[in-house]
């Protein structure tokens, strides 16, 4: 442990800062406190930001560019792996951490932010939990500092928010299994290097039929899609992914037969905080571009702030950047089902009316590709949509509360 911290410190120009063994496990209480290492991470990617994204972010947008240059240099930062060890290669930081980061990178560029969270909450730290020595030593290590990325392929075309009703299919043959089917949506599949699959083994048993695999993506009968025309984070991708018969060992099984379904949805838990600290991200970008634009534009005789409609603007937005904020910085301490729920469902929808402040506060200019208003506006409404739509957010919430009270 001391010799991780010494280089994680290190990476974030910290090195004569003491540790105590509470920086790095997963706290059970909340403070809206960051420790000197979170701020350290904020403070790392606010400088990326500043040399790196800010100013490619827009026309990475317009180009529909995949950001490759900045996700080299976030595996240099340490970024791509940031939870597992030293060991496989990572930043032994917290999710608390890694959710800042996300926050950070999605204010710069929502797109690479996206990329970072997927990558480490969907795939690294799946692997990094649940894989076997075996499993780290080939799916994790080069995905930490190698520079290759890790996907999650859940979602098909009849499945997005019923996973249950998944129709890949998982045949055991000897010590091997024969995989088919396909997977729709899956972020960064076209530059990916692995995936997470998940497929069932025996549909008549719904969600215990289901199983969890390990998939290199330039295995035999591996086939990607092309990119998605996407409304927003168009510099991210996501693919259709065919599976023909591909067939892998019986070691990429990820836990046992029947505990997919299980795997999947405590990964969405963390995903969700993911998508909920991209959201915030997203949130204080319009913040910034608004507050920015309202000190000075001058309309009748005064800058935009002093106009009563446009400060009241001003203040919502902050006031739902900071509630959207607190929540995902509650559920990546106290990870549960309703914590990362709530936070998603709080986040995208704040995030989506931020970003419509900011377009408006704008005005004219708010709807011109030479403002990052706009794009704000396009990264932001994707956020009540992957990671789990935001109508099931609520469902999730509302089931939570009434089991909390013996009331189901
Ligand atoms: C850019 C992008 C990236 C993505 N990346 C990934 C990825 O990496 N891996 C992956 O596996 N998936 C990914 N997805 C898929 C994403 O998670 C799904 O799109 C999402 O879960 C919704 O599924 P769906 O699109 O099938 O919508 P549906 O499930 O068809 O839902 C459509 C609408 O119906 C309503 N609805 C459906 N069910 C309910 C319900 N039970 N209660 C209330 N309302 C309901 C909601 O209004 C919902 O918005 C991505 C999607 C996008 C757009």
């Amino acid at each position: 442990m001391a010799t991780s911290a010494f280089r994680s410190t290190s990476k974030l120009g910290l090195s004569s800062l003491k540790w105590s063994n509470t920086l790095f496990p997963q706290s059970r209480t909340f403070s809206v406190q960051l420790t000197e290492t979170q701020y350290a991470v904020k403070d790392m990617v606010q400088r990326f930001n500043e040399e790196h994204l800010k100013q490619k972010a827009g026309k990475l947008d317009l180009a529909g560019r995949f950001p490759f240059e900045q996700i080299k240099k976030l595996t240099n930062l340490g970024l791509m792996g940031a939870t597992p060890s030293e060991e496989y290669g990572g930043m032994n930081l917290d999710y608390l951490s890694l959710t800042v980061a996300i926050e950070e990178l999605s204010r710069g560029c929502a797109s690479t932010g996206m990329i970072l969270s997927i990558h480490n909450f969907l795939y690294v730290n799946l692997v990094n939990e649940l894989g076997t020595p075996e499993q780290k030593e080939q799916f994790l290590r080069c995905y930490t500092t190698g520079g290759k990325i890790g996907c999650f392929a859940l979602s098909e075309p009849d499945a997005g928010s019923d996973v249950a009703n998944i129709k890949t299919t998982a045949i055991r043959d000897g010590n091997h299994w024969i995989l088919n089917g396909k997977k729709s949506w899956v972020s960064s599949g076209i530059e990916g290097s692995a995936t997470v699959v998940f497929a069932t083994c025996d549909s008549s048993l719904r969600h215990k039929g289901i199983a969890c695999f390990l998939v290199p993506l330039d295995a035999e009968g591996v086939f990607r899609g092309k990119k998605e025309p996407l409304m927003g984070v168009r510099a991210a991708t996501a693919c259709d992914l065919t599976l023909e018969e591909v067939r892998i060992p019986n070691s990429y099984l990820v836990g046992e037969v029947g505990e997919g379904f299980r795997i999947a949805m405590s990964q969405l838990d963390q995903g969700r905080i993911g998508i909920a600290a991209h959201a915030v991200g997203i949130a204080q970008a319009a913040l910034d571009t608004a507050m920015d634009y309202a000190k000075e534009r001058v309309a009748f005789g005064k800058c935009l702030t002093r106009l009563p409609s446009v400060k009241d603007r001003l203040t919502e937005m902050c006031i739902m950047v900071e509630t959207a904020r607190l929540l995902t910085y509650r559920a990546a301490t106290q990870v549960c089902t309703k914590n990362s729920a709530m936070a998603k469902y709080v986040a995208g929808r704040n995030a989506t009316a931020v970003a419509d402040h900011c377009v408006q506060i704008l005005g004219g200019r708010g709807l011109s590709t030479d403002y990052p208003a706009e794009r704000h506006y396009r990264d932001a409404r994707g956020t009540q949509i992957y990671g789990g739509v935001t109508d099931i957010q609520k469902r999730l919430v509302g089931h939570y509360l009434l089991k909390e009270n013996n009331a189901l």
